[in-house]
């Protein structure tokens, strides 16, 4: 989608840090993390929010948390704390369907 600017970071068109990607899917560092690891999983796919999700996105959700599952072990958080977390409404930003993968010394927000 034009003018978003997840789409752009998958296209190249911006530059990222892109740590993992496959034909569905791509994560990076967030530019402004809030926890020692902070990485953005990000569907290639233009899908706005969680309420622009449809059953035909159900093989797509499961690759968000086997990249998931992979980015923890890739980052030795299985015995540290950990989480993944969607916003949503006022609290999203950018309207790019996106998983937040947080590690470290988290505070328990939920
Ligand atoms: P949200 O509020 O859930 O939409 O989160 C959007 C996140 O994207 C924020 O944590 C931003 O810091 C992050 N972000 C925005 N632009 C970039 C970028 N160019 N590269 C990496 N992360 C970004
Ligand atoms: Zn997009």
């Amino acid at each position: 989608m034009e003018n978003c600017i997840f789409c752009k970071i998958i296209k190249k068109e911006i530059p990222s840090n892109i740590v993992y990607e496959s034909d569905s899917m791509v994560a990076f560092p967030d530019i402004n993390p809030s926890a020692e690891t902070h990485i953005l999983i990000v569907p290639k796919q233009h899908i706005g929010s969680i309420q622009d999700i449809s059953k035909e996105n159900g093989q797509l959700l499961a690759e968000v948390y086997l990249t998931a599952s992979k980015l923890v072990s890739d980052y030795n958080l299985t015995n540290n704390f950990y989480k993944v977390v969607v916003n949503g409404g006022k609290a999203q930003h950018v309207p790019h369907l996106h998983f937040h993968l947080l590690g470290g010394n988290l505070k328990r927000m939920v």
